[in-house]
């Protein structure tokens, strides 16, 4: 008896015999190719500027006087989607002050083997301490080296600067850092004897 359900247009699937013009076809694709625009970059030899905004290597800000901007609150890493950041926070001494504030970070590691370049943690930071620099050169054959420190993140010294841990600006609070109330170090400003270190990197 035959079911009237039944879809009288299944059946065993044809099957195709191998084409003569397969191969042709495969052939016009590349043919076509050979006249389409070249791609192929000249790196390293030319390196090719990137666009204004584009994520590269992550930088820690400093204030116009040196002092560093990074407060060690850790928002950054907890934003990161890629668990790449540590963070260590301490508290800034008047004999050794890395930050105007309460708290400085004294341990800061970024992990370029697991970040992804997302900038989640700059959007996270409070008091732009962090941002992203346009560099992309980041590959190495070492897993330990691509764990940044500190040292290697904290951006240079410029003019009216001077390197922590530093005092305050005569006067001034946090708020006036904020604030861009703070030009330059104060006259006579002297970097103040450092006993901490970024840790060793743990590959
Ligand atoms: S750019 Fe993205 S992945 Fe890299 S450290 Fe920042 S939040 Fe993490
Ligand atoms: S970089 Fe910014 S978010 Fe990260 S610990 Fe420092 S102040 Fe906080």
């Amino acid at each position: 008896m035959s079911d009237d359900r039944t879809d009288k247009t299944t059946g065993p699937t044809p099957t195709t015999g191998p084409s003569i013009l397969g191969p042709a076809a495969g052939f016009g694709v590349t043919f076509k190719a050979m006249f389409k625009k070249r791609l192929t970059e000249q790196y390293p030899e030319y390196r090719k500027p990137t666009a204004p905004r584009f994520h590269g290597r992550h930088q820690l800000n400093r204030h116009p006087d040196g002092l560093e901007k990074c407060v060690g609150c850790e928002l950054c890493a907890w934003a990161c989607p890629a668990d790449a950041i540590y963070v260590e926070g301490a508290d800034n001494r008047d004999e050794e002050r890395y930050s105007p504030g309460e708290r400085y970070g004294a341990v800061y590691q970024i992990n370029y083997a697991r970040c992804i370049l997302c900038g989640l943690c700059i959007e996270a930071c409070p008091t732009r301490a962090l941002t992203m620099t346009n560099e992309y050169e980041l590959a190495d054959d070492s897993r330990a080296d691509l764990i940044f420190t500190k040292e290697q993140l904290l951006v240079g010294l410029s003019e009216g600067m001077v390197d922590t841990p530093h005092a305050i600006y005569p006067g001034a609070d946090e708020g006036a850092y904020y604030r861009g109330e703070i030009p330059a170090a104060a006259p006579g400003t002297v970097q103040q004897e450092r006993t901490v270190r970024d840790k060793e990197v743990q590959p």
